[in-house]
């Protein structure tokens, strides 16, 4: 089997300890996609991966990778971009442990995506440059991009079943249907769903013109700056977590909450969860 060197930078998506002094950290590479190492005596304080391999960092390694191998061994690693800001900020530091968490449920190992790779590489910046009050909506643009790069992008402007151009009222979203649908369509969905016993949160639901604006908004970005971003209106939350999250969890084939952000919520916070 093909064996070959990789150099390449890395996005640390999560590390944790194996044996006495080792880790096992999974990393996010733009031309590798996600591959999962065993970091040798990372955990001793004159290894050369000491105070390396922190998650969100971005990191630059040597590996000899194997196709038919689930775990490589890192051979070198250096950094090329710690995160200060995040560390004493709960929220900042939370969210990004949830970008990462997202990105490690929905990419599988050895396949490349570049598209997702930015997404990660852009929120992470953003995480650390944003006020606080936009932390969220900053989270809500990335996961409308990361659907996007895996190939799914949310329909907002039109019925996503027969077309219809979405009236300017409340209307329904259907996360099987592939985003915003008309009330004729979102009541055949819910219904059709309810039947086949789908959960409850990946049936068609009401969605109100308010968070199809803000959605539409956030879709039509280009880019994670402070500029651009909004500050995440409270009363949205509930209705754009649950949209958001069952749209992520119906495509990506993913279920429950992100673990990161639950543990926000926990701690008073983040009111809500995603
Ligand atoms: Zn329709």
């Amino acid at each position: 089997m093909a064996r070959t060197l990789v150099k390449t930078d890395a996005i640390v998506l999560r590390a944790m300890r194996i044996g006495e002094t080792s880790k096992l950290v999974t990393l996010f590479t733009e031309h590798h996609g996600k591959l999962k190492v065993s970091a040798k005596g990372a955990r001793r304080p004159k290894s050369k991966f000491a105070g390396c391999l922190e998650m969100s960092w971005l990191v630059h390694i040597a590996c000899p990778v194997r196709d038919d191998r689930d775990l490589h061994t890192l051979t070198d690693a250096e950094i090329l971009r710690s995160r200060p800001a995040l560390l004493a900020d709960l929220p900042r530091l939370s969210y990004a442990a949830a970008a990462c968490e997202m990105v490690d449920r929905l990419s599988l190992d050895h396949e490349p995506n570049r598209r997702l790779y930015q997404c990660l590489t852009g929120v992470l910046v953003g995480i650390e440059e944003v006020a606080a009050v936009q932390l969220e909506a900053l989270f809500w643009y990335f996961q409308l991009r990361v659907a996007e790069a895996l190939g799914y992008r949310p329909e907002l402007s039109q019925c996503a079943n027969c077309g219809t151009t979405m009236p300017p009222e409340a209307t329904w979203f259907s996360p099987g249907l592939g985003g915003s649908v008309c009330r004729d369509c979102g009541r055949q969905a819910a219904a059709g769903l309810a039947e086949e016993g789908a959960p409850e949160y990946l049936r068609a639901r009401r969605m109100s013109a308010e968070s199809l604006h803000l959605l539409t908004y956030l879709q039509g970005l280009r880019t994670y700056s402070c500029e651009v971003i909004p500050a995440a209106p409270p009363e949205r939350r509930t209705e754009v977590r649950a949209l958001l999250r069952s749209f992520l969890e119906f495509h990506g084939g993913t279920n429950g909450r992100l673990r990161s952000l639950e543990f926000l919520d926990a701690m008073g916070v983040n009111a809500g969860g995603v």
